[in-house]
């Protein structure tokens, strides 16, 4: 794998990093290394009216703070959403303004689409975002730099600990298989809206209290990369 992005007018030449050299510098996290029992609880594409205030009413109940990516077109249309969750001392990331492929558009279209939803949410909460998901995870060069030249650290999620809340399996089996498996320093895929969250949701219900009662403590993804034993400024 080629380890250097070269840049003509602004515009990123598409050269591929594998997952261990972004890591090495600090451009794209999966998970953080820790030794304490903490890990980061991730909510993507809401809000919705219906599931992300049942969420926040959850977490508020186990004193449990997460990270929400929330998409621009839906924060247009719900702020009072992005507020409380604001207020309530939760993480706002970027997830585009309308959920495109990331991969399959241009540099020019992605960079846009970020900054119209950073412009849409920094001016619902008043307080910058810092963290960008990708639509799919998906992570290459144009996307970590075009992340980065926003002001952007891009997070995916750890391997193994994506919910996939989305397929319509219980939420007893996404919380079986994420209580099973969980390590500290993980960083949790579940999803607050694009279809019934119900699942999600009883998830939750189990996984808050089973995990606290381990010692688990449930804090945003930007607390978590405070906590980082192999922290790199970038
Ligand atoms: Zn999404």
């Amino acid at each position: 794998m080629v380890c250097c992005v070269l840049w003509f007018n602004s515009r990123p030449l598409l050269v591929y990093k594998d997952r261990e050299q972004w890591e090495k510098i600090g451009a794209v996290v999966w998970e953080v290394s820790v030794h304490e029992k903490m890990v980061a609880l991730t909510f993507d594409d809401g809000p919705s009216p219906t599931f992300t205030k049942r969420i926040l009413d959850l977490l508020s109940k186990y004193k449990a703070k997460a990270t929400f990516f929330v998409v621009g077109k839906q924060a247009e249309m719900y702020p009072d959403i992005i507020l409380r969750e604001y207020h309530e001392g939760h993480e706002i990331g970027n997830h585009t303004y309308s959920h495109p492929e990331v991969n399959r558009i241009s540099f020019e279209a992605l960079k846009e689409d970020l900054f119209h939803a950073h412009q849409i949410i920094t001016q619902i909460t008043g307080g910058n975002m810092v963290l960008f998901r990708p639509t799919s995870g998906f992570y290459d060069d144009k996307i970590v730099k075009t992340a980065h030249l926003l002001g952007y650290k891009v997070v995916i999620w750890t391997w193994g600990q994506d919910s996939r809340d989305w397929t319509g399996i219980s939420g007893q089996s996404i919380a079986m298989r994420i209580i099973k498996t969980v390590k500290p320093g993980n960083i949790i895929l579940f999803h607050d809206q694009g279809g019934n969250r119900s699942n999600t949701l009883k998830a939750l219900e189990i996984i808050l209290p089973v995990l606290a009662k381990q010692g688990y403590h449930f804090i945003t993804v930007s607390t978590l990369l405070q906590k980082d034993l192999h922290k790199i400024t970038n």
